[in-house]
């Protein structure tokens, strides 16, 4: 095998050995704490506090409610019933009777608001309870399925640390260090030559970089560096 050629599967091996490492992450990402189920947990918290206010705020407007009721009824009952016979106190009494009347207007509306308030945090707390136990099916499913892949993640890993390392074995010191350089600047770092063209940068090469190629040093592109493959 030229030297090309074993770089060329070498950077094949580590690409596979780095989505296998992204993809042990990402599974112990999972098995962690779940932020989006924290993030539905808070939400929750926030919406009882929530709904707990504005219930109180609600039981608050219907005792100011129940008490002017209170007060407009024994109003009623004085002017009605016969009891006040002064026409200064029976104006006075209508007067505060209509006042009352107008507050209590004004307490329903808001009284209906503030219904309309509840309902929406109680319509809020379901649908975040439905979505956090969505949530936890999902964190369970994809735990499952990391839990049984596991095996064959840990053997696709050591196989490709092997080849890594027997391929490594193969290169002298110098060639790996040439490709570790151009890999930190361009991926891929080998690049097949395609009909005289390089299929990193995709300009032609000359004609003695590809008389070269048939050695077994390694040539680089002139234009992008990279290690031509035949
Ligand atoms: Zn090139």
């Amino acid at each position: 095998m030229r030297q090309s050629e074993l770089l060329a599967a070498l950077e094949e091996w580590e690409g596979r050995l780095a989505a296998l490492s992204a993809e042990s992450e990402a599974v112990s990402r999972r098995a962690g704490p779940d932020p989006v189920s924290s993030g539905l947990v808070r939400q929750r918290e926030e919406g009882e506090a929530r709904l707990r206010q504005r219930t109180s705020a609600l039981r608050q407007l219907e005792l100011e409610a129940a008490n002017l009721k209170e007060r407009a009824t024994r109003h009623e009952r004085a002017l009605y019933d016969g009891s006040v016979r002064n026409p200064a106190d029976l104006q006075r009494r209508q007067h505060e009777l209509d006042s009352l009347r107008s507050q209590l207007d004004s307490l329903d509306e808001r009284q209906l608001e503030q219904i309309e308030l509840v309902e929406d945090d109680e319509r809020e707390l379901v649908r975040l309870d439905q979505a956090l136990q969505e949530r936890a099916q999902e964190v369970a499913a994809a735990r499952a399925a990391d839990e049984q892949r596991a095996p064959t993640r840990a053997q696709a890993e050591a196989a490709a640390r092997a080849e890594i390392a027997g391929l490594t074995a193969q290169l002298p010191e110098s060639v790996l260090r040439t490709y570790r350089r151009i890999s930190q600047r361009r991926q891929p770092a080998v690049a097949r030559v395609v009909g005289s063209t390089c299929s990193g940068c995709r300009l032609p090469l000359p004609h003695r970089i590809v008389e070269e190629l048939h050695g077994d040093q390694l040539v680089l592109c002139e234009n992008c560096e990279r290690i031509l493959l035949l």
